[in-house]
């Protein structure tokens, strides 16, 4: 098992803790670990499970939340949390608990929150990652936006991990069952683990011949 440097089970969110310790293990498999990208941070609990593994691999990870929280998190619907609730603003604000996570866990100087909506964000991206973690919002747009503008920057050998796949559709949404099955569709991707919701791919590393690399 592995050890986190918090109370993981006082951490609020939605990742249980056999999910967390496949992203944990996703990342650690990534040869030369490269810079690390979750979508939807919400209050930390998967950032702590995948901070810790780009920790010790001495990698960065960043995390793209706007904060405001997805459509089941807001008043009168089944996740909402009024812990969550900013009275005075009239809106959702998880990003002091993110903080509050980060600090606690000494994550600090590896997770980097960066707020705002993830297909903004990706506007601006141009590295490569190591990982890629889509655990954002549930709705068509959302779920496609964060595969079609963020996988491409999945480098060789990386990996990609999608929450919330339920090839059931009495078990949840849609979406992110469809990103994932787009994902495999497109030949690029190979399933390497599957626990709960969680689904871990990995990009196919470059092909050699002679020993050179083809692009
Ligand atoms: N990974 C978290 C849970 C994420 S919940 C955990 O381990 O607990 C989903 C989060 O996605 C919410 O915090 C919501 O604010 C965020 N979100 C939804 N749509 C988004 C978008 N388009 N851009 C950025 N964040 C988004
Ligand atoms: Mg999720």
């Amino acid at each position: 098992m592995i050890t986190l440097p918090i109370d993981i089970e006082a951490v609020k969110g939605f990742m249980a803790p056999q999910e967390g310790a496949a992203l944990h293990r996703a990342a650690l498999s990534v040869d030369g670990l490269g810079p690390c990208l979750e979508i939807g941070s919400y209050c930390g609990k998967s950032a702590v499970y995948l901070g810790q593994a780009c920790r010790k691999m001495g990698a960065l990870l960043f995390t793209v939340d706007h904060h405001r929280g997805s459509e089941e998190n807001q008043p009168g619907w089944d996740y909402h949390d009024p812990d969550l609730w900013d009275a005075a603003a009239g809106v959702m604000d998880t990003l002091p608990f993110l903080r509050a996570t980060l600090r606690q866990a000494g994550l600090e100087e590896t997770v980097i929150p960066i707020v705002g909506r993830s297909g903004l964000v990706a506007r601006a991206w141009g590295q490569p990652l190591g990982l890629l973690f889509i655990d954002g919002g549930h709705t068509r747009h959302a779920a496609e936006t964060d595969y079609r503008l963020w996988s491409p920057h999945i480098a060789p050998g990386g990996v990609l991990a999608i929450h919330d796949v339920f090839p059931d559709p009495a078990q949840g949404g849609r979406p992110p069952f469809e990103i994932y099955q787009m994902a495999l569709a497109s030949g690029l991707f190979e399933e390497e683990d599957a626990v709960s919701s969680l689904r871990i791919l990995r990009r196919a590393r470059e092909k050699t011949r002679g020993g050179a690399a083809l692009a």
